[in-house]
Order: C-alpha cells, then structure tokens, then sequence
C-alpha cells in the first residue's frame, strides 16, 4: 500500500522539483512571438529548459546510484504513476478555469480549451504553457529511462538493441526540443492555445505517460531479434522526419525573427508580401503548407519502427495519435490563416497547393 501511494505522488514531487529547480536556474530572458494585450508589446519569457533537464536527469540518476530507489522505480510504478500525474492535471485543470473569468462558452467548452491565453505567475518568472511543457517533457525523459531501465535490468546481455536505440531516439527529441524551445513561443501550441484541460491535463499526463506507450508495451517482452537493417531504417525515418520538422520550424522562426536573413546561410527567403503581412513560399514552406507535420509524423513512426514489433498494437497508437491531432490541426490553421491572410493565403495555396505531403497530399 505504502508503494502505492509513493507511486502516486511520485509525479506531483517530481514536477515540484521541476518547478523549483525551473524558479532556481539561471535562465536567458527572451521577448515572445505573442503580445501583452495590457501593453502591446511582446510577453518576455524566462527559459532554461535544457538546465532543468539535465539537473532533473541527474538528480533521478543520482537517487538510483545511491540506491535510494531502483533504475526502474517509475516503470514498476507506472500504473500509481500514470494515477497520481492524471488527478494532479485534472485539480491544475480545475483550478486554473475555475479561477479565472468565464468567457460565456459553455463551461465544459472553457475547461478543455481553458479559459487564460497567457497566464503568468510569480511576477512573470513562471510562464504556465512554458513550464507545462517543460515538466511534461522532463517527466517523459526520467520515465523513457526508466522503462528502458526495467527492460535492461530483466534481459541483460540479452536486451532488445530496438529498446535502446527508441530510447535514445526520445531522448534525443526531449533535448532537442528544450534546446530549440524559443523557436517553441512561434507555434500554435503558443499562439494559439488557451490553459485549461487539453494543455493542463495534456502535459502533466498525457505526454509523459502515453508518449512512452512504445515502451509500456514492450520493456517487459524479449528481444524480437530485429535485423539490423530495420533499426538502420527506423533511425533514418526518424532523423529525416526530424530535419523536416525542425528545418521548417527553424526557418519559419527565423523568417518570423529577420525576415530577410537567408535560412542556413544559402537559402534567401522568397516571400508572398501585400505590404503589410507577408507569407513564406520557399524552403520547406514551399513543398507542403505544412510539411512540418509530415516530419513529426514521421519521427513517430521511426520510434515505433525500431521497437521491431509490428503486432505490439499498443506501440502503433503513438504515430495513430499524430496522424489523429495533426490532420485537424492542418484544417483549422489553414481556416485561420485563412482569414488572417486573405488573399495573400490564396495566392499561397495557389503557389503550393499541397497541404501536408509534397506532391501526394
Ligand atoms: P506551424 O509551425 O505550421 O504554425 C502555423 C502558423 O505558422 C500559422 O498559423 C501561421 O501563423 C504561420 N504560417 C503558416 N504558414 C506560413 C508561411 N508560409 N509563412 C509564414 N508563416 C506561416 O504549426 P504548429 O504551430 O501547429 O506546429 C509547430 C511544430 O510543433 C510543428 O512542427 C508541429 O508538428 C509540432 N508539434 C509537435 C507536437 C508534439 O507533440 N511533438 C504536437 C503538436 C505540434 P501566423 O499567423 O503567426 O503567421
């Protein structure tokens, strides 16, 4: 019973740790890509998310090397884990609409979408969305360790290569993200989102919990004996979705920053400009209107790949689950760009006329 309950409150210590150690680190101070409506000008953000992954990690780390709990601790506890994070981003949820003033949408509408676009807290220190997905990306990372932990504590020498290499994968797309994640304050997690149930809830419980689900299913079964041909494949899958990705991203950001500058030195932007608003239609934003979420896509579909187990079905709901959020996404940017854009977003569908998939789709 007495491990039960670690286990559930496992995950509120570890996102206080995340918080505190947030408040503690030094962190760059950087303006945003979204205004403050009091004051028009940009909301400042305070970051140092790689900081607090690395003091994180190695806190875990060093809990486990003095033995104070096991590597796999949050893989044997996962289930009073996955409880304990669930009521915490349920009673953050509550408490973040209940709290703030109703918009005249049915309340069930507010409390998934949430209510306040940008709250801050402690006089700014503390961005909510920011720090969400800080905790939610850190807590990924301590779990993705362990899980993989618990399969190599089981099999040993015989462990399954597929399991390290989607573990370094992740973690390779945990860091990454941190590292980038100013370019983080121009996406429409950022812009466009509210905190309520869908980001409280999302990041405190569904991305470090279902985010591992590739491991769930498979830390606890013997090596599939992958040839090594699949794992070469599954990693070039994933690098290439991630290029895509994070090139599309990153030259957005820096069109979006200086508009003129040329992205990786050799590509000079070529724009769609009606004076006032102007449209990237080059680089990656000149194959696909959103061939970013093809990279995303893509990277899920690697770290599923490399586990070597096509009828593990669970393993299967990661990329589903991109397929699943980024096909609507798609649809309502596209409206409202729409109607931002005008007819300088026609001209753009005109130019490239394919939403997610150069030349197919
Ligand atoms: P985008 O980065 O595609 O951003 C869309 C916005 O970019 C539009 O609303 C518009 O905003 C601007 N824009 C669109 N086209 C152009 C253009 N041609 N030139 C200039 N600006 C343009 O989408 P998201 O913000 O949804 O996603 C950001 C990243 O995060 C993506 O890579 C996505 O896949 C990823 N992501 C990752 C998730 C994960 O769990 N790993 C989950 C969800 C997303 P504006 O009006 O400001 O110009």
């Amino acid at each position: 019973m007495t491990d039960i309950i670690a286990g559930f409150f496992a995950p509120w210590i570890i996102f206080a740790v995340i918080l505190l150690l947030h408040l503690a680190l030094p962190a760059r101070r950087v303006d945003g890509y979204v205004r403050d409506p009091r004051t028009g000008s940009p909301l400042r953000y305070r970051l140092n998310g790689p900081l607090v992954l690395a003091a994180t990690v190695g806190l875990w780390a060093l809990a486990c090397a003095l033995g104070a709990v096991p590597w796999d601790w949050l893989y044997t506890h996962r289930w009073a884990g996955l409880a304990g994070a669930c009521t915490l981003g349920l009673a953050f949820s509550f408490a973040v609409v209940l709290t703030a003033p109703g918009g005249g949408k049915p309340f069930l509408v507010e409390f998934y979408k949430g209510r306040l676009a940008n709250p801050q807290f402690l006089g700014g220190r503390v961005d909510a969305k920011m720090f969400l997905y800080l905790a939610g990306a850190t807590m990924l990372a301590l779990n993705i360790l362990s899980f993989a932990a618990h399969h190599a504590m089981r099999f040993g020498p015989d462990a399954s290569p597929g399991v390290y290499l989607h573990a370094a994968l992740f973690l390779w797309f945990v860091v990454e993200y941190l590292v980038f994640e100013r370019v983080h304050l121009y996406t429409y997690d950022l812009v466009a989102e509210r905190v309520g149930f869908k980001l409280g809830w999302g990041c405190f419980t569904f991305y470090p919990y279902f985010y591992a689900i590739g491991l769930w299913a498979v830390a606890d079964l013997p090596d599939p004996r992958s040839p090594t041909w699949l794992l070469v494949l599954s990693a070039a899958v994933f690098f290439a979705g991630w290029s895509i990705s994070r090139g599309a991203n990153l030259q957005k950001y820096f069109f979006k920053t200086s508009p003129d500058r040329a992205f990786l030195s050799v590509l000079k932007p070529r724009a769609l400009r009606d004076g006032n608003l102007a449209l990237l239609c080059s680089g990656f934003w000149g194959i696909a209107r959103h061939v970013n979420y093809l990279g995303e896509i893509l990277m899920a579909l690697g770290l599923t790949l490399c586990l070597g187990r096509p009828g593990a079905l669970a393993a299967w709901l990661y990329p589903l689950y991109y397929v699943a959020l980024l096909l609507p996404r798609e649809r309502s940017d596209e409206r409202r760009c729409a109607a931002r854009y005008g007819a300088l977003w026609d001209e753009y569908r005109r130019r490239v006329p394919k939403r997610i998939i150069p030349g197919i789709y």
